[in-house]
């Protein structure tokens, strides 16, 4: 028999020993067409392709998937790598199997699109496909984990770049998704890739004693058994040696000692019910010692990716600490099988269909990608969202969320309501004041202050402070939504001020629209308004972008033939100035008011003609005006602007207020405030160590004097130090 056929023999061996009901002959089907077409081609090691899709298949088997999927698995590289078009397939196998296999195929090079684009390009994709149906990316885990089992036979070069790839991408999707036996291969295949030395010291370590340490486990266990029949339960017992990455994460990123990796070695127990799992851990503390801070209850509080178990650490009497998991037949399915226990277990478990719930996520980032800042931003949304930890932090009321680690108050906010983070004002951590970017931990009980005043709005410097794809949704398409006229406005303005700069102009209309279409598909919108849009509520950074529109511009001019040199750039209607600043010699350029120190009306100020965005407006006295003057290459940029007669038009400004630290001192700030009728848009502050607080308002005001008044009023509050207006 050939290698092949021995494989095949082994799928269907392992079909048949399944118990499952799976349709033999359209599997067989699928396999007589992937072997005509991949017919003659081989893998990198030599074997023939076919190999691959087989194997493929088998593990889908393991992970107890349909008869479909097991079809699409086997034919998975085939239109991709054949001349097998994706009609064919659904004619014959139907519209299921026809959409996991084109879900699973790349995108064909894409022109314009650098490396990292495409990757991102293509997990989106996969991630559309994913929303349509979840088995595709079921397909394309297993097809990952056969390619990185077999990536030994690939350049190093090849083997740096799809590890990395696999542990960015593939491992924190399989995470997600609660697939934890994939998961955990993954890691360890692109760790032996991307830390050799690293992967061979841990395997090192745990062959030494191992001996010694699974007899130890063995004993506890026998131990445990015997006492919980005293009790009448009959639990499943087995022991486990953590993976190799996970052991590595703690070693080299944890700081940890390997000696002081209590979990290296964990104790599963596996009964029948939520109670019986309390009534077990119950049972081990009064049997061993626990160790305190190292109990852990994901059943009533379950891991983003719905992970339930007791966890505890128990030293014994020679002082050897180990890991206990405690958890139900249930929770065990979908700790090892995540999602695919849907399929695997779902003619035996009567349990409600959380598969809606489990793909929230994917939705939330292709959302978030839509608005996101360039093509990359996917993968970097991927890392974020789906690392590894989580923490849980708790509303006043008691309510458990759980963020990715690193999350901050902005996330928390958005993590409750959209409504609450739009009116957020400031925030309190176990009652005390902090800035909106501080970084919330496992087990904080976390304040929002909003604001019911109509001004209450999110601010665009949030995006930056937010650690969450949802956050950052959330804050744009507020943006998006409540700001869209003014968006077009100031995207097109800028979009036009850039091809000015940079020399971009068009004879016509068509020839501009024409040359905008690709932009339009390439950042997934529909219309030039969207794209305008979309550069206005800073969705689509433009000078991340120019330059490539740039050599796309030349590119086209160079086979242009030559006409008649245009002399007049195309320039939209004049759009009036809004902004009570005129900029001497330039009409209706786009104004910003510098963060540094916030330039009121009644200031002495200048003018810097940035790269790209324009006239920034600072104080005269700012200090970066001061140093920037010194430097000769920056000297030439600064002109001369001044304030026009404006009336109705809002200022921010941000007042530092250092007052001893009291009770009820925001209270009276904010009241002081709207009594003034001052609208606040944000609130926070710190405790400093000596008694003292400090406050960070951000508030509208119509002016320096009118800022002026507001400072008196504040600094009569009682115990306030002083007030003082930030970035002088
Ligand atoms: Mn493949």
């Amino acid at each position: 028999m050939t290698q092949v056929q021995e494989l095949h023999e082994e799928l269907l061996k392992k079909l048949k020993d399944s118990g499952r009901n799976y349709n033999l002959e359209k599997i067989e089907d699928a396999y007589r067409l992937a072997d005509t077409a991949h017919a003659g081609q081989t893998r990198k090691s030599g074997e023939p392709y076919i190999i691959h899709p087989i194997a493929v298949a088998m593990i889908l088997v393991d992970l107890g998937m349909d008869s479909d999927c097991l079809c699409a698995a086997l034919m998975h590289d085939v239109v991709e790598d054949t001349k097998t078009p994706i009609e064919a397939i659904e004619k014959q196998f139907g519209k299921d199997t026809a959409v996991m296999v084109a879900g699973v195929t790349k995108l064909t090079q894409l022109p314009l699109f650098t490396k990292e684009e495409q990757q991102s390009e293509n997990v989106r994709k996969m991630l559309l496909a994913m929303c349509e149906d979840v088995r595709v990316i079921i397909i394309k885990l297993a097809d990952r984990l056969h390619n990185m089992r077999t990536m030994s036979y690939q350049t190093p070069e090849k083997q740096r770049e799809k590890s990395l790839e696999t542990m960015e991408i593939y491992a924190p999707i399989a995470h997600r998704l609660g697939i934890s036996a994939i998961k955990e291969e993954l890691e360890d295949l692109s760790l032996k890739f991307l830390d050799p030395v690293g992967y061979q010291e841990i395997e090192d370590k745990l062959q030494l004693e191992k001996e010694d340490r699974v007899r130890f486990l063995q004993e506890m266990q026998d131990r445990v058994a015997g006492r919980l029949r005293e009790y009448g339960i009959e639990p499943h017992i087995y022991g486990r040696v953590k993976s190799i990455y996970g052991i590595y994460r703690k070693v080299y990123m944890g700081g940890k000692d390997f000696e002081e990796i209590f979990d290296l070695y964990a104790m599963r127990i596996i009964v029948n019910t939520d109670i019986e799992c309390y009534n077990i851990l119950g049972i081990i503390h009064e049997m061993f010692h626990p160790l305190p801070n190292r109990f852990k209850d994901y059943i009533s509080t379950p891991k983003a990716n719905m992970y339930q178990s007791l966890h505890t650490t128990v030293i014994d009497k020679e002082g050897i600490p180990f890991e206990i998991q405690i958890r139900t037949w249930e929770m065990h399915y979908t700790a090892e099988y995540g999602i695919a226990a849907h399929w695997k277990y779902k003619a035996g478990i009567q349990r409600k269909d959380k598969l809606e719930e489990r793909l929230a996520w994917v939705r939330q980032i292709i959302e978030s990608q839509q608005d996101a800042e360039g093509a990359e931003d996917i993968v970097k949304n991927i890392k974020t969202d789906l690392s590894a930890d989580d923490v849980f932090v708790y509303t006043p009321k008691g309510d458990v969320k759980s963020l990715p680690n690193g999350s901050t108050i902005v996330d928390f906010a958005y993590a409750i309501h959209s409504a609450v983070g739009n009116r957020m004002i400031g925030a309190k951590v176990n009652g005390r004041i902090v800035p909106l970017d501080y970084q919330v931990k496992t087990g904080e009980i976390v304040e929002i202050m909003t604001s019911k005043s109509a001004n209450a709005a999110p601010n665009r410097g949030w995006l930056q402070i937010a650690k969450t794809s949802e956050a950052r949704n959330k804050i744009r398409s507020w943006f998006k939504k409540e700001r869209r006229e003014e968006n077009i406005a100031e995207g097109k303005a800028e979009l036009e001020r850039e091809f000015k700069r940079n020399l971009i102009h068009f004879d016509s209309e068509d020839e501009y629209e024409s040359f905008m279409e690709g932009l339009l598909k390439k950042h997934h919108k529909d219309t030039l308004d969207d794209f305008y849009a979309a550069i206005g509520y800073g969705g689509i950074l433009l000078s991340r972008l120019i330059p490539r529109i740039k050599d796309e511009y030349t590119r086209l001019m160079n086979t242009k033939p030559a006409t008649e040199p245009a002399i007049v750039p195309v320039v939209q209607p004049q759009k009036r100035n809004k902004s009570g600043v005129e900029v001497e010699g330039i009409d209706n350029c786009l104004v910003k008011f510098a963060q540094c120190c916030n330039p009121l009306p009644g200031d002495d100020i200048i003018g810097f003609i940035t790269r790209g965005y324009g006239v920034s407006i600072h104080k005269q006295d700012c200090v970066n005006v001061i140093n920037s003057m010194k430097d000769p290459e920056q000297q030439g940029r600064w002109i001369h602007v001044h304030w026009t007669a404006t009336d109705a038009v809002n200022f921010r400004s941000t007042l530092n207020i250092l007052a001893h630290s009291r009770d009820g001192l925001v209270a009276d700030i904010s009241v002081a405030l709207s009594n003034m009728r001052v609208p606040i848009h944000e609130f926070s502050g710190k405790d400093l160590k000596n008694g003292t607080s400090e406050i960070f308002i951000t508030i509208s005001t119509q002016g320096k004097e009118h800022l002026e008044t507001i400072i008196e009023k504040l600094s009569k509050i009682r115990s306030i130090i002083s007030v003082e207006r930030s970035g002088k």
